[in-house]
């Protein structure tokens, strides 16, 4: 007997979790164009415009700068594995579960780790990463995630780099919920290496991991001693295809690249500053909203992530079942906590297409209906109330 499938049938979702945020038509439309070969001259003029792109959304005028194959992780892998060598020392920055996977990824590499930790929720202050940097002895690099997913907290970056490189270090930063939602300024921060992903704040599907190197950090590659211990990672090799040289080395993802291309036109046709601005007025009036029904921030005052609301939340219910009802009566994900922030936050983005002020109030005035059905105490329509008053106060009229 022939075997059957079922044709797929995805749910059309509201995707308000911390990625993948929603895509929109114009980056199906842009997937759906014909398949090339990976040295087609129109691929490789495509590749050119995502290089020439990616450098005005990380403001950077580095020339190494290009989309990994593979999700952000696959960045992270590329800027460790080429950075560090076995024995290198190193300074991570971890304060949630992105900065843990740094650390744990340094450490598969051989490397010496010294850790800044801040509890959960917490940035990491400048003075105890030069504490770390002097601990450690001839830092090769230091590095931190500038938005951490976990818990919401927002890490300023201006003055690291400087920081890093008065200790010899090279600055590794994690951008891969920041790029696209609040500005990432690689040269002027004087970052070294940057990884970010396509599926959070520049709404295309997940499969690219946009990365962009100094020629610092390059010249940190060429002087190794050692092979880079990945090969599919390996940058020396990656840039001979993504560079003049155009040799094979792996088959780039086509599709993926158009429709990274088109979420990074997108971009460039809304302006970097209205972009920001939209994250920022969406962040207002939900965190607004969310305050206004009782549920608690989970990061410190004042670095709150304008793309990703982590609350925590309230004592004596089932969270899982919160999340469930969103997504079966409204066709709308949030997220919960990870690690130990399991059963204990939601993570509510509103990321890249995701950050519309109809998915806020829908987010906000769900919310509100399901906890009022499991028997949370709230005043009832004060959280749109809160978000339309927001709304008010940034676009006046
Ligand atoms: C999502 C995320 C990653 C991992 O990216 P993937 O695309 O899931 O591989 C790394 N760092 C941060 C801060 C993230 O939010």
């Amino acid at each position: 007997m022939a075997l059957s499938f079922p044709e797929l049938q995805p749910g059309v979702r509201i995707l308000m979790g911390p990625g993948p945020s929603n895509v929109s038509p114009r980056v199906m439309k842009a997937m759906a164009s014909p398949v090339v070969g990976h040295l087609d001259p129109d691929f490789i003029r495509t590749m050119e415009d995502i290089k020439r792109l990616l450098r005005i959304v990380f403001n950077t005028a580095n020339e190494i700068t290009f989309p990994v194959s593979g999700t952000g992780s696959a960045g992270m892998e590329t800027a460790l594995t080429n950075l560090i060598e076995e024995g290198d020392a190193v300074v991570i920055a971890a304060a949630g579960v992105f900065g843990e996977r740094m650390a744990d990824a340094a450490d598969r590499l051989g490397a010496r780790v010294q850790r800044v930790d801040a509890p959960w929720g917490r940035i990491i202050e400048p003075e105890r990463i030069e504490a770390a940097l002097k601990a450690a002895g001839q830092p090769k690099l230091l590095a931190i995630v500038h938005a951490e997913t976990s818990t919401g907290a927002y890490q300023p970056v201006d003055g690291l780099g400087a920081l890093a490189h008065r200790h010899g270090a090279l600055m590794v930063l994690d951008a891969v919920t920041s790029l696209g939602c609040v500005p990432v300024e690689i040269d002027r921060w004087e970052v070294d290496a940057c990884y970010s992903c396509t599926q959070k704040g520049l709404s295309a599907p997940p499969g690219l991991s946009p990365v962009t190197f100094s020629e610092r950090a390059m010249a940190a590659v060429r002087a190794r001693k050692t092979k880079c211990r990945s090969w599919y990672f390996d940058l020396g090799m990656i840039e001979r295809y993504w560079g003049a040289e155009r040799l094979y080395h792996h088959t780039a993802p086509i599709t993926m690249n158009y429709a990274l291309y088109e979420a990074l036109r997108a971009v460039v046709d809304e302006g970097l500053e209205a972009r920001f601005k939209r994250h920022r007025d969406n962040a207002a009036a939900l965190q607004a909203g969310l305050a206004a029904m009782g549920l608690e921030p989970a990061a410190q005052e004042g670095y709150r992530l304008p793309q990703l609301a982590v609350v925590k939340t309230p004592a004596g219910i089932e969270e899982a079942q919160v999340r469930a009802a969103l997504l079966r009566d409204y066709n709308l994900e949030i997220a919960g906590g990870l690690g130990p922030f399991k059963g204990q936050v939601w993570r509510i983005g509103t990321l890249g297409e995701s950050s519309r002020r109809e998915y806020v109030t829908l987010a906000l005035g769900a919310l509100e209906t399901v906890l009022a059905s499991m028997g949370v105490e709230l005043s009832r329509g004060a959280a749109l109330a809160a978000a339309a008053e927001a709304y008010r106060r940034v676009a006046p009229g």
